[in-house]
């Protein structure tokens, strides 16, 4: 240990360092590996979006802009929001362009906690909650969700986590890892819930474009439940903009501000050339959206088929671009499948304890890569499968 070591803030220096990081450190070692790892799109952001960045920057589109960010964007935000979640928000002072779904998500989180509240959330779940929660002094209250369940969201077991402190739930669905969507009705529980105990709902819900089977409901959409939401969304994931770090949070006009004065002396705005980006993708954008989910869906139903010949057990995720299957009867651990796999057939996909340690018995494979790599990923999985049996 180095000897500044001792500057580090206790609540730092405690926290985990990411599963996913020391996997993957390990990955960019090896030459050939194929990395069913990664938690982005594999196509390049679609061409007209790229443009309108390139035409931003040749116009000579180079400064700060408005802390809340582009009023035309904020605009767009609106009409998309209203159009695809069915919820209104009102461009002036109801919308937030953050630095991805990254930031809204640490925003939305100091604006709302003191030190000692509580926040209850499902795992398991996107690697960054738990942390994001401890860096506010605030306490995480992970509820684990059942492989039996298909890890769907449940609401009997997240009211039942609730104790006297816990001021917000935080949501995803579709859920990363799993790829699971949740019901109305699950999600009209919880919003009962929440009122009636008078906390705030963060709902993260980038993946929403990317559901496949069924239909994607805002929990923001529901009476009573904008005044106590915070929806949390962004352009990486269905737009293919992970480089672009582009998102925004929309609440009240209160928690909006309160956000705006976290987000203007740690981020200032988002930059510019990513906003002009992001306005051409809610106006123009939905063909590539709808193009590339057409293909994930594809992959989707061909890994999932793969992993259940194999011998994995996997549920079909209705939504994201990730596949969740079951290594329980392998004996193994997910750590030990995983890095097993990566040194016997070169193939990175990454550990459910990652995720939480109700991951426990599972790994995650992306299905946003191409057709060939998939295949071939596939079948080096089901290589090393055989050699277990036979051990
Ligand atoms: N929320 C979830 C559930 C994610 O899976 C991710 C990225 O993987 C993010 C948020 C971060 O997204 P962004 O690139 O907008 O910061």
């Amino acid at each position: 240990m180095s000897s500044s070591q001792r500057f580090v803030a206790d609540h730092v220096a405690g926290l985990p360092k990411s599963g996913i990081r020391d996997f993957f450190a390990i990955v960019s070692q090896m030459k050939d590996a194929i990395s069913l790892g990664i938690g982005e799109p594999d196509f390049v952001t679609p061409w007209h979006i790229r443009e309108a960045a390139i035409y931003a920057l040749e116009k000579g589109k180079t400064s700060y802009t408005d802390n809340k960010g582009l009023i035309t964007l904020r605009r767009e935000i609106s009409k998309y929001v209203e159009r695809f979640f069915h919820v209104n928000y009102n461009p002036d002072n109801e919308v937030l362009v953050s630095v991805g779904v990254s930031e809204a998500l640490d925003i939305a989180l100091r604006a709302i906690l003191n030190p000692g509240d509580k926040v209850i959330y499902h795992e398991p779940c996107y690697v960054s909650y738990s942390p994001s929660i401890t860096l506010c002094h605030a306490t995480a209250i992970p509820v684990a969700t059942s492989a039996e369940d298909d890890f769907a969201i449940d609401p009997d077991k997240l009211i039942a986590a609730w104790e006297p402190g816990v001021k917000a739930i935080l949501l995803n669905f579709p859920t990363n890892p799993t790829g699971g969507v949740t019901e109305r009705s699950k999600l009209e529980r919880i919003a009962k819930f929440a009122k009636e105990k008078d906390i705030v709902v963060l709902a993260d819900e980038i993946y929403a474009e990317l559901t496949f089977d069924g239909e994607h409901v805002s929990i923001a959409s529901f009476p009573g439940m904008k005044e106590r939401t915070i929806f949390l969304h962004g352009f990486s994931k269905a737009f293919a903009m992970t480089g672009f770090r582009i998102g925004y949070a929309c609440s009240t006009p209160e928690l909006v501000e309160a956000m705006m004065k976290v987000h203007q002396y740690a981020m200032m705005c988002a930059p510019i050339l990513s906003q002009e980006a992001a306005i051409e993708a809610l106006r123009n954008g939905e063909e590539a959206v709808l193009d590339m989910k057409d293909k994930y869906q594809q992959r989707r139903d061909f890994i999932c088929r793969r992993f259940n010949e194999i011998g994995l057990k996997c549920h079909v995720p209705a939504a994201t671009f990730y596949a969740f299957p079951s290594i329980r009867d392998t004996g193994l651990t997910s750590m030990e499948f995983c890095q097993r796999v990566l040194q016997a057939e070169k193939v990175a996909v990454v550990p459910g304890t990652a995720f939480g340690p109700s991951g426990e018995g599972f790994f995650r494979a992306s299905f946003s890569n191409s057709y060939d790599q998939l295949m071939r990923a596939t079948d080096a999985i089901e290589r090393f499968v055989d050699t277990l049996v036979k051990e």
